[in-house]
């Protein structure tokens, strides 16, 4: 049996960095208040089509959707933001009259062309700050995303950010963006062809070299932007500067998601090919187009496969946990050993049982090849002793102790042996 393409099995030798990961963020985000909020992974396919938007390349397509055996169009969430306004207003989140800080974490499907750092089902990180309209609020969900990214030790990434204003402004600038675009239109590629129709903002987003270089001279967004966008982008920017939060302007940077207004940023990944790890924004108006009352709100979600990849090239998560391969022989031993494993658990001290019965040789042989730190072994003269033989696996000695003292032993041991 195969697995289905663009999917991934991680392996026990990964989940340690998962763990990690998910262990770091939550105690940031618990820090900031933000509480944990776990939506279903299939959605009705109406809600995504409002949300995201039509024109956009995610409802366009990479959506997985199907109709069920009661004849409903269901999606697989291809994102959470939608799902999490969804949440808001069928639960009434919004009764509290408080800002509702959440954080979700979990798989997301998109049909799309699997590569490295690209798969179909991938897992997002997000935030999401709702119920103000502050630029307090902005500054709030990218700090979380830089001290994120800190605390994994990530160095080398590059926060982006803009303004894209809002719907008036930006329907003027896309009239402009258009008129410029036209006059090149034989020379665009066929992706930004198609949107000069349908989303010609995210011809702004093109990798192509000859549009790019077309782009060059093209009217520039911030331009239209009218004093309030401006006002709150200016605030974004100089509480990013008190905070010494380093960050570059990118007029060019839209999303690809209908539904932010003002503030839009992403986190790049300096050394994969430059690839978002991070993309967020402010969406005032979304959960008012998904019926609920008009609600302001930001946020941002992180790709974790892409987030492990940046890790994973700085540092490692090898564990330096004491593991102790527990060696019996003889059912006397295997009696006795039941009395060790309470021991070792109560003091919460690693350990793994050999379940073989096979030689001492061969148990001894596998815990080196496990890796182990140290073998303890109990066997028919160890019980006649009331003793017990700990064999250290990387020094090449052993000692005979007598049995009650384990414990104290190995926490002795523990302060000379890394
Ligand atoms: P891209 O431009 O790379 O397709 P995107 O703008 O579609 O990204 P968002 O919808 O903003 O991505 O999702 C936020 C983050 O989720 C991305 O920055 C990325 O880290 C991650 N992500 C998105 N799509 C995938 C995918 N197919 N596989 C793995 N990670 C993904
Ligand atoms: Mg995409």
């Amino acid at each position: 049996m195969q697995k289905i393409r663009g999917t991934r099995d991680i392996l026990p030798s990964e989940i340690q960095a998962w763990q990690k990961l998910y262990t770091k963020a939550l105690k940031i985000l618990t820090l900031y208040d933000y509480s944990e909020i776990r939506t279903p992974i299939i959605e009705p396919t109406e809600l995504f089509l409002r949300g995201i938007g039509h024109t956009t390349d995610i409802v366009n397509k990479e959506m997985y959707s199907f109709v069920d055996q009661g004849k409903r169009n269901i999606t697989l969430r291809p994102e959470g933001t939608a799902s999490i306004a969804r949440a808001f207003i069928t639960n009434k989140l919004y009764q509290s009259n408080q800002i509702q800080r959440l954080w979700y974490m979990g798989p997301m499907f998109r049909y799309e062309r699997p590569q490295s750092g690209r798969q179909r089902q991938f897992h997002q990180l997000g935030i999401e700050c709702i119920g103000s309209a502050s630029a307090l609020a902005d500054v709030e969900v990218i700090k979380i995303a830089h001290n994120i990214l800190q605390q994994l030790e990530c160095k080398k990434y590059t926060i982006e950010i803009n303004s894209i204003g809002n719907q008036e402004e930006r329907e003027k600038y896309k009239e402009a963006l258009v008129y410029y675009i036209k006059g090149y239109e034989n020379d665009l590629d066929i992706d930004s062809k198609k949107r000069l129709d349908t989303n010609p903002l995210r011809i702004l987003d093109s990798k192509n070299v000859r549009t790019q270089k077309i782009l060059q001279n093209a009217p520039c967004l911030n331009k239209y932007l009218e004093k309030e966008s401006r006002q709150h982008f200016e605030l974004v920017c100089e509480y990013l500067n008190i905070l010494e939060i380093p960050y570059r302007i990118n007029t060019r940077l839209v999303r690809g998601l209908d539904y932010y207004n003002y503030t839009a940023f992403e986190i790049i990944d300096n050394n994969l090919n430059n690839q978002t790890i991070c993309g967020g924004g402010r969406y005032d108006h979304l959960i008012k187009q998904l019926g609920g009352p008009n609600t302001p709100a930001v946020g941002w979600a992180i790709g974790i496969e892409r987030l492990l990849l940046l890790i994973n090239q700085t540092n490692n998560f090898i564990s330096k946990e004491n593991r102790f391969y527990i060696v019996t022989q003889g059912s006397k031993a295997q009696k006795k050993v039941w009395h060790l494993i309470n021991l070792l658990e109560q003091h919460n001290i690693k350990f793994h049982i050999d379940l073989s019965n096979q030689s001492f040789q061969k148990q001894i042989k596998k815990a080196n090849q496990c890796n182990m730190l140290s073998c303890l072994i109990l066997g028919d003269a160890e019980i006649e002793e009331n003793t017990i033989t700990v064999k250290w696996l990387k020094e090449y000695y052993q000692e005979t102790i007598l049995y009650n003292n384990i414990i104290n032993y190995i926490h002795e041991k523990s302060k000379i042996i890394p």
